[in-house]
């Protein structure tokens, strides 16, 4: 098995290392967390957007190699990449899979230049991880379409776009009848209102749809098979990299610490039960990195990964709390001081990291719901 990348790829991630660490704004939050508009529209300027895609829909029609390629780096250098990571990550896919000529040629170069930022409209009050009992609904209207109704735990703070499911069709079994939207968030009808999460922060919203008007030429794919939209624009979500990789800027700053540290006159690095603890995450990081090397692998030999993506997501997010809460459990009591308190080990960010790092296995569906979906379909068992 050959693991090493093509010179051309070896040069393509340089460049990019090169560039992230010449732009990356100082002082912004990091990661997805991070919403710099600006910072994304340098890299789309650059090309490095959505490079993966056709050049006609302003990509360089790079492979899905590169794509890991771009990905990895952002993720271990901690990019900011809030304002632009949505779309770039499963709306531009999902739009050259699904989308008609228009929409391709409408949010694609967009997308790539890093000036069209989508939220995700899936979630309601009362349709979670049963995503099949949602119960928006958009009625057809000449050409357009009413939609009333309700969407939660999403960016739409940040974002210029919904990516809507619907219900089109109430009267034919649930998995039937859906269909989804590329929808303005500034269309008249809608309303965000904030919601903050655990960690005090605003990270999420509930999007109300009161007689929105949409027009036909918004919907993705055909009418009433949105589910198979729905599903494959998960399958695009579920196998990013950034799953595993989200707190490895933050691992290196924490091994970096844990080699200098003395908390009772001892260096922390010769306790066994923290080498042995920290070695074993670096094992499980490893490892959960290589499972999404091979998603990308698959996707560049022209396979649609559905089961790697739920088992790369599974144990990407599981990798990911359980570093955090290897972070947590050595620096003892000083792990939980917020940041701006005065003896907060490295700034208050290890409990920032503990505080975020609950929802990784419920966002973008539960580690159940992963786990049903390994079972049934890799296993062949029956439906739980
Ligand atoms: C950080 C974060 C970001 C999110 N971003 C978005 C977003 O951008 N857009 C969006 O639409 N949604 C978003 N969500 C919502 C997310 O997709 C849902 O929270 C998730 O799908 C679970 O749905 P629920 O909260 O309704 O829980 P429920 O579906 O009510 O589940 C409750 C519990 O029951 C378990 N459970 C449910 N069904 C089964 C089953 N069949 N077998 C075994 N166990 C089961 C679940 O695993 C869970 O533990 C986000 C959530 C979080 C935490």
């Amino acid at each position: 098995m050959d693991f090493s990348w093509t010179p051309e790829q070896q040069r393509f991630r340089q460049e990019l290392h090169d560039f992230i660490l010449r732009e990356m704004p100082s002082g912004s939050e990091r990661g997805e967390e991070g919403h710099s508009p600006e910072f994304s529209r340098k890299l789309g300027k650059a090309g490095w957007i959505g490079s993966s895609w056709p050049v006609e829909y302003g990509g360089r029609g790079l492979g899905a190699m590169e794509r890991l390629i771009y990905s990895e780096e952002m993720v271990l250098t901690g990019a900011p990449i809030g304002y632009h990571h949505i779309a770039e990550r499963q709306m531009g896919p999902s739009i050259i899979m699904f989308g008609t000529e228009e929409q391709k040629r409408s949010f694609l170069p967009r997308i790539a230049a890093g000036e069209c930022a989508f939220c995700i409209g899936y979630s309601e009050p009362n349709a979670g991880s049963d995503l099949a009992s949602l119960t928006t609904r958009a009625v057809q209207d000449g050409d357009d379409y009413i939609v009333n109704g309700a969407k939660v735990w999403n960016s739409a703070h940040r974002a210029d776009y919904i990516w809507l499911a619907t219900r089109t069709d109430p009267d034919v079994p649930k998995h039937k009848g859906i269909s989804v939207f590329l929808v303005d968030l500034k269309t008249p009808g809608i309303t965000i209102q904030p919601i903050l999460n655990m960690a005090n922060h605003h990270g999420f919203n509930l999007v109300t749809f009161e007689n929105a008007r949409v027009p036909g030429s918004a919907m993705v794919g055909e009418r009433d098979r949105g589910w198979y939209v729905a599903a494959g624009n998960l399958d695009f979500e579920r196998s990013g990299i950034e799953r595993v990789g989200r707190y490895y800027p933050m691992w290196q700053e924490f091994l970096g610490f844990v080699r200098e540290a003395k908390p009772d006159g001892r260096r922390l690095a010769e306790d066994a039960l923290v080498r042995h603890r920290l070695a074993e995450v670096q094992i499980e990081f490893d490892v959960g990195r290589l499972m999404c090397y091979n998603v990308a692998y698959m996707m560049s030999q022209g396979k649609v990964p559905n089961i790697e993506a739920s088992a790369s997501k599974v144990f990407g997010c599981e990798t990911s709390q359980r570093m955090a809460r290897a972070m947590f459990d050595v620096m003892g009591l000083y792990g939980q001081l917020e940041p701006g308190s005065r003896r907060a080990p490295l700034a208050g960010r290890i409990e920032r990291t503990w505080m975020t790092c609950i929802s990784l296995t419920i966002a973008g569906g539960t580690s159940e719901v992963m786990r049903n979906i390994i079972a049934q379909r890799g296993l062949g068992l029956p439906r739980g």
